[in-house]
């Protein structure tokens, strides 16, 4: 039964040792490799070389920027420029690369002029959402983790809820950008009935 699934939030090379390093975050990687292994481990015979055909799905959302993206304090925005399209920083964690397939994998922030935390907003490359490729799935409940709690998990993890799944979110899984802020985060979308465990 595919009925649950994990969904990884940019753990992409510039929030983990990159432009926008984030604490804890190279610990969010080793526990969400654990995880993965957990769920994983070998009890029917099948293995998990294809993703989308496997017992347990794995969802990448990436941001991918453009160089030029508003985003960028640069170019006017909030942030240092990171996870540009074709860069090293872009990249998923090389710890977690044994688990990337391309239909479970989405890009979000890819047009210059918008920013998009939430991974909801994102599409694969032939253009499916989340939304439509979990339900081909028939995925009810989900797991989130990632980086930033404050940002991209907790939106990506709230526009779940609000679709209806069931949401955990991997609380030793997250890298942020504030202590504080990650704490607060937590305890909003613990209060908006998002599971945090
Ligand atoms: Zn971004």
């Amino acid at each position: 039964m595919k009925d649950s699934a994990l969904i990884i939030v940019d753990m992409l090379n510039d929030f983990i040792d990159g432009s926008m390093a984030c604490p804890n975050a190279k610990e969010a990687v080793n526990e969400t490799a654990a995880f993965i292994d957990g769920k994983t481990a070998p009890e029917s015979g099948q293995d998990d070389e294809n993703a989308i055909l496997g017992q347990f799905p794995i969802l990448f959302i990436c941001d991918h920027h453009p160089a030029d993206h508003c985003s960028f304090i640069e170019n006017g925005g909030q942030w240092p420029a990171h996870c540009v399209t074709g860069t090293r920083g872009s990249a998923i964690h090389d710890k977690l690369t044994p688990y990337v397939s391309e239909e479970l994998t989405f890009y979000k922030g890819c047009d210059k002029n918008q920013e998009q935390y939430s991974g909801w907003e994102g599409m694969n490359k032939a253009g499916q959402s989340v939304e439509e490729v979990l339900d081909l799935l028939d995925i009810s409940e989900v797991y989130v983790c990632g980086i930033a709690t404050e940002y991209c998990v907790k939106a990506t993890a709230e526009d779940l809820f609000k679709a209806g799944k069931k949401v955990t979110v991997l609380k030793d899984a997250l890298g942020y950008v504030d202590r504080d802020g990650h704490i607060k985060a937590m305890d909003e979308m613990r209060s908006e009935g998002i599971l945090i465990a």
